[in-house]
């Protein structure tokens, strides 16, 4: 634990995170990262909630993607549900993990000089100290100074990005068992079995033994008071299975289904899509998904599912640039 002499309204500042040397209790601080470039620090919010009593430790992070805030909801009402009293083990909760991408919406870490790089922190785990990316930089300080050591599970919130939305739905790499135990205590509509990516928070630390998943609530820039509450029901579920609480698992009555293939469908041109399927519908190969129009009104192309599968994503901004998708689908294969 390194906590500096800083205090910034009321609340300590800390350059690193050990949860093992801090007391039972509740606790908040703003975790220092990297700086601007104006050599101001980004403050990240960390809440911990400490047990009496040794026992799993589960963090939870949201908003790694900047325009993706439902977690924060999520965040914000699990905690009324945390109290180190009848707590076993610790909660690590972050609500907003990128401060600068989340003042612009911006699904991105911006540099904010010359390069105006947009660097994708889910894809830059765990970082590099000596990058000529800040970004990457950034994901080396949360990777190492905030996760290490703070996490025997790890849920990462997540949303569709901007302009389109999925359901609830979660990444999951099923050759890890922990991990099927943590997707299995989600009241999630789709789950897609799949080996990660590379630099993501949710692979990263799969492949270095940490069990965790990525969790998409929806849309990105809202805060859906269903997802929310589903949300916590996965977070309370995860805590009761693995002993942090008492209490009973569950899933909300919601069966999920499991896919291992994901089929886009793209946009091959631009032009303002109309989308014919919902969230969570089964579709069959060659049923009509969407339609687009050119800007005097006319449907210049209708796009139709190329195969069998539930729908996964939809776009919700209507204008689409060519490659873009319009639609999205999950199948088992
Ligand atoms: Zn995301």
């Amino acid at each position: 634990m390194k906590i500096t002499s800083d205090i910034i309204d009321g609340v300590p500042v800390i350059e690193k995170l050990s949860v093992d040397e801090l007391s039972a209790g509740t606790h908040r601080f703003f975790f220092k990262a990297t700086t601007d470039s104006l050599g101001n620090y980004h403050r990240i919010p960390v809440i911990v909630v400490k047990g009496q009593d040794d026992g799993t430790k589960l963090f939870l992070q949201s908003t790694l993607h900047g325009d993706e805030v439902q977690g924060v909801d999520v965040i914000h009402q699990v905690l009324p549900h945390l109290d180190p009293v009848n707590l076993k083990g610790t909660v690590v909760l972050v609500p907003g993990a990128n401060p600068p991408g989340m003042q612009l919406a911006s699904r991105y870490y911006p540099a904010q000089t010359e390069t105006q790089t947009l660097t994708n922190l889910n894809r830059m785990m765990p970082g590099d100290a000596n990058s000529s990316n800040a970004g990457s930089r950034f994901a080396y300080a949360l990777w190492h100074n905030l996760y290490m050591g703070n996490a025997d599970l790890f849920l990462d919130l997540h949303t569709d990005s901007t302009g389109s939305a999925f359901p609830y739905f979660l990444f999951a790499d099923f050759r890890s068992a922990d991990v099927c135990r943590l997707a299995a205590l989600q009241p999630a509509d789709q789950i897609q079995e799949d080996d990660g990516i590379d630099g993501s928070v949710e692979t990263e630390l799969v492949m270095a033994g940490i069990p965790s998943l990525t969790v998409e609530l929806g849309c990105a820039n809202i805060f859906d008071p269903d997802m929310t509450r589903r949300g916590v029901q996965g977070v309370l579920n995860t805590m009761i299975d693995y002993g942090m609480i008492k209490g009973k698992v569950d899933l909300l009555g919601i069966e999920s289904f499991v896919g291992n293939d994901d089929v886009s469908i793209r946009a091959d041109q631009g032009g303002f899509a109309r989308v014919l399927v919902k969230l969570n519908e089964d579709v069959v190969e060659g049923q009509d998904v969407a339609t687009l129009s050119n800007a005097f009104g006319d449907v210049v192309a209708t796009y139709k599912a190329p195969c069998a599968g539930r729908v996964l994503s939809v776009c919700t901004s209507p204008l689409r640039e060519p490659g873009s998708t319009v639609v999205q689908l999950l199948r088992r294969v």
